[in-house]
């Protein structure tokens, strides 16, 4: 969804398109709410839009527009447009703007230097006809042009520095933006930029190209924390993550979701594949004799579960989450310390230690 509906609320069309968001809103019985108001202009200025089309599954479900459905409805597809894209496309906008400011001024001041340069050449020639107040007045002219030039400098200067102030903010912005969508602990993504991948993946991936979906926990790891400590899992949490950070670089992408649980995005990859780089992560994590670090002290291994989903035709984010999930769930109960691919109809297990 993009912010085109901010132009169109300032466009000829604006009461147009609000009054078409109130009609919606009656139609569906839906309170005029602020929040409510918002959604539905969206859905009145892009009936296509994923929000639109959301709605229209829920009504069609039979699902009544609470002020709960709202408020997550909203958290989905408005939020994160507002806290994040808004702000750094308002900087982005604002260096644009600022850089092209600065090359007009350069401009008028080459001209303004080209314009001075004229006149002095001028009263040069006029000295040799002595006429006296023509020249005065030539000069007057002159000195005139010397202090808009020098005005131009100045100004030229502090939009200079405008910019560079713009540019800081805006690199400020993006680590910000960074930070809220990165987990403290393991410095993979977080579980709400990894929502947000999968949902646009869903939406705009090629129906045609596989995309695949796993979900990895530590297996017995309340056992592990309670035996040696809450920190020294912490550890163990950081470990598994980077040999996760090593499997889901871009164009995958690996993620915290949750306490000791992962997920892993691969786009274009089939599950065959992917079930193969999980059965190396797994057997990798589990031959390494985790030490403590303080100590040297000998902690035993640790092993994983996975289980694993390729997207179905028009499967979305939220069946494709399930059917993983799903898949994880019967790693754990046949044995843990193995990775399973799900299929729509059935469960193929493979490989235990
Ligand atoms: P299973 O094999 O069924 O997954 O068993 P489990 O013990 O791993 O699962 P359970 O859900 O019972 O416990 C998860 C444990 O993960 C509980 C908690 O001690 C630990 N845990 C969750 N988040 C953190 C964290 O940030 N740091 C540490 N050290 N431990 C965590
Ligand atoms: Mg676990
Ligand atoms: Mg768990």
């Amino acid at each position: 969804m993009n912010n085109d509906i901010e132009i169109s609320v300032r466009s000829p069309a604006a009461y147009a398109l609000a009054q078409e968001a109130l009609r919606l809103m009656q139609e569906h019985g839906v309170w005029p709410t602020p929040l409510n108001y918002e959604l539905w202009l969206y859905v009145a200025g892009d009936p296509e839009c994923a929000l639109a089309q959301e709605i229209q599954r829920l009504v069609k479900a039979g699902e009544q527009i609470t002020e709960d459905v709202s408020e997550s409805l909203a958290a989905k597809f408005i939020a994160r447009l507002k806290l994040n894209d808004e702000v750094r496309d308002a900087g982005l906008k604002l260096t644009r703007e600022l850089a092209s400011i600065t090359e007009i001024i350069a401009d008028a001041r080459q001209t303004q230097k080209h314009y001075s340069e004229t006149l002095e050449g001028a009263q040069k020639t006029m000295s040799a006809v002595d006429a006296d107040t023509l020249r005065g007045l030539v000069r007057n002219l002159a000195e005139a042009t010397v202090q808009v030039l020098n005005h131009h400098v100045e100004l030229e200067g502090r939009l200079t520095e405008s910019s560079r102030e713009v540019n800081r903010l805006r690199k400020h912005l993006d680590q910000v933006r960074m930070e809220a969508m990165t987990d403290a602990l393991t410095n993979l993504a977080n579980r709400k930029s990894f929502d947000e991948a999968l949902d646009n993946h869903c939406e705009t991936l090629d129906a045609s190209k596989p995309l695949t979906l796993a979900v990895i926990d530590i297996d017995h790891f309340k056992r592990f924390n309670d035996t040696w400590g809450h920190q020294t899992g912490d550890q163990v949490l950081r470990y598994v993550a980077s040999v996760l950070a090593r499997i889901g670089r871009p164009p995958r992408m690996a993620a915290r979701y949750g306490g000791e649980e992962f997920g892993l995005l691969f786009p274009g990859e089939s599950s065959g594949a992917v079930e193969r780089i999980l059965n190396e992560a797994r057997q990798e994590i589990a031959s390494r004799v985790l030490k403590r670090r303080s100590t040297n002290e000998d902690l035993g291994t640790v092993t994983i579960s996975a289980g694993i989903a390729e997207r179905d035709f028009g499967e979305d984010a939220f069946d494709l989450l399930d059917r993983a999930d799903k898949a994880l769930y019967q790693s754990k109960n046949n044995g843990r310390n193995r990775v399973t691919v799900a299929s729509l109809s059935s469960m193929r297990g493979s490989s235990a230690a």
